[in-house]
């Protein structure tokens, strides 16, 4: 087993380095898969060009996602091996709030990796997991990865699904089943981003807390306002947004090229 972190508060990059030894622990749970670690890798680059923060652009796409969720009559959340080890009480919270299902959904389905993420849910105090085990009984034939079986009460029904870290095929594929497709990826490339209804471009760790407490808040709203908070949104913009963001601070550092002072030498 992987001990426990060792790491420093004071290392400037202490809470990245957390977020990756809790990733190999859940490699060693069964929780995440090996591509999982690569896929966080990915993520995380783009993470370094944004500034490792919210923007007030993924803010906007937060706030309208927890709307997406409220406005939706079968909203799932749709919960992978490094979402449920980075973000388990975040998503029954967000559940809970929304008045969403929790569904296990992989595209590596190894013999009890299922079983594993359902646990990590209900010790964060869910009471139902859809899509394990013979539940993910359904199949979305457009897809081609063991990501197309799904559980016929939860992603099959849904119109709104949450999709968090996705692969694009699968957000491709639940558009032209004509359902909202939300989903928080930190590359505005990626196919996924690109093919959602709604994108958040920033960190799945930061944005979680953010949609639960956004969801909350909307709750008190009216059907109609939460339907204009959706309509004012346009994933276009917000992906345009992400890319000049990037585009802009790079331009910045770039006319320094060394950004980080090296200290305590004279
Ligand atoms: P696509 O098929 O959509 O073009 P991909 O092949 O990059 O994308 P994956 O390898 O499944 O898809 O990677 C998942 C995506 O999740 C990547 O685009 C990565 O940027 C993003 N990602 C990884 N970790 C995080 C994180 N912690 N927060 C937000 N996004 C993340």
């Amino acid at each position: 087993m992987t001990r426990g972190t060792h790491v420093s508060d004071r290392h400037p990059r202490a809470e990245s380095i957390r977020i990756r030894e809790r990733l190999t622990k859940h490699v060693e749970t069964g929780v995440v898969a090996l591509a999982g670690l690569i896929a966080h890798g990915r993520g995380e680059a783009f993470d370094y060009i944004l500034g490792e923060r919210t923007t007030s652009s993924a803010m906007r796409a937060i706030t309208s996602a927890a709307a997406a969720l409220l406005l939706a009559r079968r909203p799932v959340l749709s919960v992978n091996g490094n979402v449920a080890a980075l973000c388990a009480k975040e998503l029954v919270e967000l559940a809970e709030a929304s008045g969403a299902k929790l569904e296990v959904n992989l595209f590596h389905r190894l013999p009890g990796r299922d079983s594993a993420i359902e646990e990590l849910l209900r010790d964060a105090g869910a009471e139902e997991v859809l899509g394990v085990g013979d539940a993910a009984s359904a199949r979305i034939d457009e897809v081609n990865s063991d990501r197309r079986r799904v559980d016929p009460r939860g992603i099959l029904a849904a119109d709104a699904v949450f999709v968090p870290l996705e692969d694009g095929d699968r957000a491709e594929a639940l558009r032209r089943m004509d359902k909202t497709v939300i989903a928080v990826d930190l590359n505005p490339l990626s196919r996924t981003a690109q093919l959602a209804s709604i994108t958040i471009v920033d960190n799945v760790v930061r944005a979680m807390p953010l949609l639960v407490s956004e969801a909350e808040r909307l709750r008190a709203l009216r059907v109609e306002e939460l339907r204009t908070i959706v309509s004012a949104f346009s994933n276009r913009d917000a992906l345009s947004d992400a890319m000049r963001l990037m585009e802009e601070r790079l331009h910045t550092l770039s006319e320094k090229g060394v950004y980080i002072e090296l200290h305590g030498r004279e």
